[in-house]
Parts: structure tokens; sequence; C-alpha cells
């Protein structure tokens, strides 16, 4: 090597060295700070996180009477409820016909007989992870048979109440928002208020929870935000109060309701805020069984009669 060539190749390595030296180190954390930014959607490998499959939401069509279906994207499934007596057949067909086999967590929100009639055919028909319910009884034979489906089955019940993570798991979380107290004079007001997010999109599910449950849940200060609002109460003026609904701020409103019902749900007064509010309100006996898909951005669905 010539002396030039070696000058030459001794400025290149400083050049080199000094281009290693300027540049700034990343400050401790900041790489996973970035990657916390992005969201998982723009992730390439499928996990058990919101995104890049989806999160389905059935509100199905069971009458006068509450049924909810969560598919989330890892192959886990959640149910809100399992409608009247009379609809079992129909609630078992249609997870079956979803691809169900198990239910990682069921939810009876509270012991009203439209909410947990078919809950015992459902543990019955289906492989069963966690089931959730408020600490409250009633007399009923619905609900003495739903006690007894789950002890035949080995089942444990984890008490619904405010405070408690129903799972968390990346960008989803299923949480309960109430009920806050333990004694209550209605027995709607013990319903379990189920916070559903997948990233940037949310559902609130609010089982039959009146306007004092509603009053709780602010009080509590928990993020009640939310762009889907399943109606309290099948749209009885008893929920959905105004203060509420302010605080929930839905683009969507479902409301699960039965035909020609014998208690005119839903009120008009609930109807009218919800429009005063500008609301767009899906009704399941009109439009049927519906269906949100969300990747925890976009949010669209689809109703099925
Ligand atoms: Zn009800």
């Amino acid at each position: 090597m010539t002396c030039l060539k070696r000058i030459i190749v001794f400025v290149l390595a400083l050049v080199i060295l000094a281009g290693c030296a300027i540049k700034p180190a990343a400050p401790p954390g900041k790489a996973d700070e970035r990657l916390e930014l992005i969201p998982r959607s723009r992730e390439s490998s499928p996990g058990p996180h919101c995104l890049p499959a989806e999160l389905n939401v059935h509100f199905l069509d069971v009458g006068q009477g509450d049924s909810i279906l969560i598919q989330f994207p890892d192959g886990r499934n959640m149910l809100v409820d399992a409608g009247g007596n009379d609809d079992a057949s129909t609630i078992v067909s249609y997870l079956k016909k979803t691809g169900v086999k198990k239910l990682d967590y069921l939810i009876g929100t509270h012991p009203h007989e439209d909410h947990i009639g078919s809950l015992d055919t459902v543990i019955n028909n289906f492989q069963i992870g966690e089931v959730i319910m408020p600490k409250v009884t009633h007399t009923t034979r619905t609900f003495r048979d739903v006690l007894e489906a789950i002890d035949r089955k080995g089942l444990q019940i984890r008490p619904a109440k405010a405070g408690v993570s129903i799972m968390e798991d990346g960008l989803l979380a299923a949480r309960v928002l109430a009920p806050c107290g333990e004694d209550y004079n209605e027995l709607n007001d013990y319903s379990a208020v189920i916070m559903l997010t997948c990233g940037e999109v949310s559902f609130l599910l609010s089982g039959d929870a009146e306007a004092l449950s509603e009053k709780e849940i602010l009080a509590s200060g928990a993020a009640v935000k939310a762009d889907v609002l399943k109606v309290g109460h099948h749209g009885s003026n008893s929920s959905t109060s105004a203060a509420f609904l302010k605080a929930v701020g839905p683009r969507y409103a479902v409301i699960s309701v039965g035909a020609e019902n014998d208690y005119g749900h839903p009120h008009q007064v609930t109807l009218d805020r919800l429009k005063k509010q500008g609301v767009e309100v899906i009704r399941t006996d009109q439009q049927g069984t519906v269906l949100f898909t969300t990747d925890g951005k976009e949010l669209s669905f689809t109703t099925e009669k």
C-alpha cells in the first residue's frame, strides 16, 4: 500500500468513526415507546391482540331480551346474557353457526328471565370458561335452573362488580363498571355493566341498569365514552338518563327489544333523547340481529332479519 493510499484509508476510517460518534444514541426506552405508539393493526403477525384480526360484536335478535356474542380476534368468545327461556334454540344454533365451541366468558347481567332465560341450555351445550354474575339471588325457577347448570358443570360464579377486569390483553379489555353498590331495590340496578374496548373503539353494554346505576357509574369516575351503547333496559324511560347519555356520547345505540312488547319499550322519551344527541339508533325488533365489526380503528355494522 502506498503512503497516499494509507492516508486515504486512515482518513476514511476517521470519517466513519466520527459518523458513529456523532450519531446520538437512542435514549433508553425510546424504541419501546415508539413501538407502543404503533397500532397493533400494522404489526404483521397475528397474536392475542385486537388487530390485525377483527373483533365481532353480535346483538342477537331474541325478541324482548338481551343476548350479545363477542368474538375476540384470537378466537376467544364471550356471551353477555342469553335471552328468555324460549330463545334457547335461537341462541344455541346462532352460536354453533358462528363457529363457537367454547364460551371463555359467560355473563348473566342480572337474574331477570329475559337475560338469563337460556343460560342453562347454553351452559349445557358449550364448554364454559368463567361465569360472571352480580351477587344477587332471585326466587324464580329460571334462576334456579341456571345455578343448577353451573353446579353440574362444577363451575364457580365470579361476582360482577365495579372495578373487576374480566380480561385485559394488549389493546383489548372488558371491564365491569357496575354494579357499584351491593344493595338495590330494583333487580335491574344489579346489572353488570361492561365496557368493552378494542383499540380506539369501545362498546358499553349496560344490561338493564337504570338511572340510579348510571348515576353511580358517573360518580365513580369510570371512563364511559363509547362508540356503541347497548341501551339500558330495552329503551325504557327509567334508563339512558340525559347526563349518562351525554357522558357516553355514542355514535350508535342498539336497542334490544321485542316487537309490540307489553312494556311499550322503547319509550318515546328515550328515542327522543337519542335523536336529540344525533345518535344512530339500531333496533333488533326492526332490523334483526346486528353485527358490529372493528379492527380497533374502523367500525362498521350489518343487520340481518
Ligand atoms: Zn331486560
